[in-house]
């Protein structure tokens, strides 16, 4: 089977696909590429909606979190919630633990 262009790329372009672009979001993200490299992502960012969507999502929440790295502790308020999230899994998945008290 031949494996025929897609489409047509500009000449010289290469055209990286919208599975590429996923793969690439968090090398991209965390500056690990050339320039060339980015250069490619960001073309298809300027074309591809759905992942320009995804990448400025992911942009804003790796921001945020280094943001909140950076205040260095984690409001109590949080940690109780996070804590409780958890605890909220645990009892979902073990409700035989209550029987454990015969
Ligand atoms: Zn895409």
């Amino acid at each position: 089977m031949k494996r025929g262009s897609t489409k047509k790329a500009e000449k010289g372009q290469r055209e990286i696909t919208c599975l590429e672009a996923f793969r690439s979001l968090y090398p991209f993200l965390d500056g690990e590429f050339g320039s060339e490299r980015n250069r490619e992502i960001q073309r298809h960012l300027d074309r591809c909606r759905a992942c320009c969507t995804k990448f400025e999502f992911e942009k804003a929440l790796k921001s945020l979190i280094q943001e909140k790295a950076r205040e260095a502790e984690v409001p109590l308020h949080l940690r109780q919630r996070i804590a409780s999230f958890n605890r909220g899994l645990l009892g979902l998945r073990g409700e035989g633990a209550e029987l454990n008290e015969r």
